[in-house]
């Protein structure tokens, strides 16, 4: 194979993706205005109907300009020979291949997230402005902005350091030390993922004593589970979107409820909440996911160790010297037909996760309470009753709202 042939064919991998992506998008749309549901009747009046179709028109025009900007700017980067320009750059300022490596990512994500910049405050101070969403301020936003930034640069650039300095030392081997670097780094942010970068965003609380925290416990000791650490964030800072997650495990594990989730919720459908989030818990989910995403990190990086010391992904991007970085860009491109396969195979488990902790809250808490608090949350966010069926295999993370209705009822 040439250079000019690769260089094609990563072209053709950038444009068959976005093409897809696209297509999905349009089929999506395409069901905007199903009639709704019998099962789902009743969650929006007309107006919020009506308001909630919108949201996702302007949604969907939002992700054609942004998507289509994006590509339009990858593939001309590509014509031009940006990673060529960056790469002379970086190897001006340094010898050190650690060093050079660090100024060419640091360049391209910085400037990218620069020029895409007025796309993401324009889909906060404009489109979830408009349909009363956003609560976030500018100074909040360029703060998040910066923090981002700057826990990037030193958690990004330190792993990707050590990645690069792995390579240079063992080569072939390489991949075997990013795996575990990677695998311990994982477990950890796990672990301490809501102590050290949350309270970086947002506070948290511990709950407060009374009703809701007297129905949390009596839940809790009925299914035999140990949970001290109900925390309550202010997401209510930047979105009037509600949410509830659980994170770590042993004794880091905890639960998390947004501000939002706790003012539009009744106590019971919030106890039917933090049912299915200890249904994930309990059926070792946490686990699963964990053990999941270390496979398939290992498995992407020995791919990784096979094809980034050949020259040809180098001058496929106009760069003579054979170099770890250039290599990184070629593979991540060559690899993404991969990741969106394997994203699928991730979303297939995932639903099946949440239907089983879905069964866990019908069994131990209220499958009632849990419908109508879905119901809620559903019209709150303005959420899309009626997706496209291959668009929810290849994005949903979680079934439908009807899937979940359905079998809740069962
Ligand atoms: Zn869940």
């Amino acid at each position: 194979m040439t250079p000019q042939t690769l260089f094609y064919i990563l072209i053709g991998i950038i444009i068959a993706k976005y093409l897809f992506d696209t297509f999905l998008n349009a089929l999506n749309s395409k069901h905007f205005n199903d009639a709704i549901p019998k099962e789902l009747e009743g969650i929006y009046n007309e107006e919020e109907y009506l308001k909630s179709q919108n949201y996702k028109k302007e949604k969907y025009k939002f992700s054609i300009l942004t998507s289509t900007f994006s590509v339009l700017l990858t593939v001309l980067f590509f014509v031009f020979d940006g990673f060529a320009y960056v790469d002379a750059i970086a190897r001006n300022i340094s010898d050190n291949s650690i060093i050079i490596t660090l100024i060419f990512f640091g360049i391209i994500l910085f400037a990218s997230d620069f020029i895409t910049l007025p796309f993401s405050y324009y889909n906060t101070f404009v489109i979830e402005e408009k349909f009363g969403f956003n609560k976030s301020t500018v100074k909040t936003f360029i703060f998040d902005k910066i923090k981002g930034w700057l826990m990037l640069l030193i958690i990004g650039g330190g792993i990707l350091a050590l990645i690069t300095w792995f390579y240079k030392l063992t080569t072939t081997n390489f991949w075997l030390y990013a795996w575990a670097l990677i695998a311990v780094f994982t477990i950890l942010m796990n672990l301490f993922y809501s102590k050290l970068i949350v309270p970086l965003f947002n506070k948290q609380t511990a709950l407060e004593d009374g009703e809701l925290k007297t129905a949390i416990n009596t839940f809790a000791n009925n299914v035999g589970f140990k949970l001290d650490n109900i925390y309550v964030i202010d997401g209510s800072k930047r979105s009037t979107k509600a949410n509830a997650y659980f994170s770590g495990f042993g004794s880091q594990k905890r639960i998390t409820l947004f501000d939002t989730l706790i003012n539009d919720l009744e106590i019971d459908e919030i106890v039917a909440v933090l049912a299915h989030e200890v249904g994930h818990y309990k059926k070792k989910h946490i686990i699963y996911n964990l053990i999941m995403s270390l496979v398939l990190a290992g498995f992407t990086f020995y791919i990784l160790s096979l094809l980034v010391g050949n020259n040809l992904l180098s001058q496929a991007l106009g760069v003579e010297i054979t170099s770890f970085h250039i290599g990184l860009i070629a593979f991540g491109i060559l690899y993404s037909p991969i990741s969106e396969i394997t994203g699928f195979f991730m979303n297939v488990v995932s639903r099946k996760f949440e239907y089983e902790a879905d069964d866990y809250a019908k069994t131990y808490s209220n499958a009632d309470a849990l419908i109508s608090s879905l119901k809620k949350l559903s019209k709150n966010s303005l959420s899309n009753l009626t997706p496209n069926n291959l668009y929810v295999k290849m994005h949903y993370s979680h079934p439908t709202l009807l899937q979940r209705i359905l079998n809740l009822k069962k």
